[in-house]
């Protein structure tokens, strides 16, 4: 079986600074991965790479055997790689729906076009975009809040939110940066909820998170970076037991 996606010996240099030492990781269909380490130690980068929103320095991403390195960002997601971003960021005049749309409308270079000329093609995507806003509202359990401006939504509910906004295309491949950051522990237990039904749906998950609990409960394998570098990958309890991790991440 090949990898549903293969990262091998990325690097990035941030003024002559890696933040990224030959990074190589390969993901198989179906996988629910961790990502954890220091701040700093290059995870965000690693999704920048993957995703098209930076180009590495070296190495390459492949995608379904396919080389993906440096497609813009919408190419990727349409590709069916999703993605959330560690910032919650938000169009404070717009509600809940229309983030929902605007998501899809991003993937779509041409939708908006498509839209303005009002052909049917883009009269059934619209009609396509409201059924799955429907589904999606229910899964992030904001069906009730769709029509209420952004500004309305707790921290909570906008990561939600960007969490729905993530999965409208029907990502194959889904990469979550710290979905779980500054929320209470009813919204934790939500997202691994909504996390746990995508992957039984068939999503294959990249999981960077600093609520460890969350991770090693969550994901078959947790992958440890520090300073750009992979200094683990297995298993959460062998991972959890690996001295350089103890060391580098821990502290002690
Ligand atoms: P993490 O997500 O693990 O906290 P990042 O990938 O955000 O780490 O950062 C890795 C390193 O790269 C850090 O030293 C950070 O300061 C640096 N870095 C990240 N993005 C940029 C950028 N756009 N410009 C300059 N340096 C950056
Ligand atoms: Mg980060």
């Amino acid at each position: 079986m090949i990898p549903l996606l293969r990262v091998d010996g990325l690097t990035k240099y941030f003024y002559g600074v890696s933040a990224l030492q030959g990074v190589t990781v390969d993901v198989m269909p179906g996988e629910l991965v961790g990502v954890i380490g220091p701040n700093g130690s290059g995870k965000t980068t690693l999704f920048d790479c993957i995703t098209g929103h930076l180009r590495p320095d070296r190495g390459r991403v492949l995608y379904r055997g396919g080389d993906i390195t440096g497609l813009p960002p919408h190419r990727i997601a349409l590709a069916g790689i999703g993605r959330t971003f560690q910032a919650v960021r938000v169009f404070p005049r717009l509600t809940v729906l229309d983030h929902l749309f605007l998501a899809v409308q991003e993937m779509q270079g041409d939708g908006i076009v498509a839209r303005l000329v009002r052909a049917p093609a883009a009269r059934r995507s619209e009609e396509e975009a409201w059924a799955r806003a429907a589904e999606v509202l229910g899964l992030v359990g904001l069906r009730e809040l769709e029509n209420l401006p952004v500004t309305h939504l707790s921290y909570g509910q906008r990561k939600l939110l960007v969490l729905g906004m993530a999965i409208m295309m029907r990502p194959v491949l889904l990469l979550l940066d710290e979905p779980m950051a500054g929320v209470n522990p009813v919204v934790i237990e939500t997202v691994m909820a909504i996390l746990r039904a995508l992957h039984q749906q068939g999503a294959t998950i990249i999981l960077v998170e600093h609520n460890l609990r969350a991770v090693m409960n969550f994901c078959q394998r947790v992958i440890v970076l520090e300073s750009g570098r992979t200094i683990a990958d297995g298993p959460p309890e062998e991972v959890r037991r690996n001295p350089r991790v103890l060391e580098a991440y821990f502290g002690h």
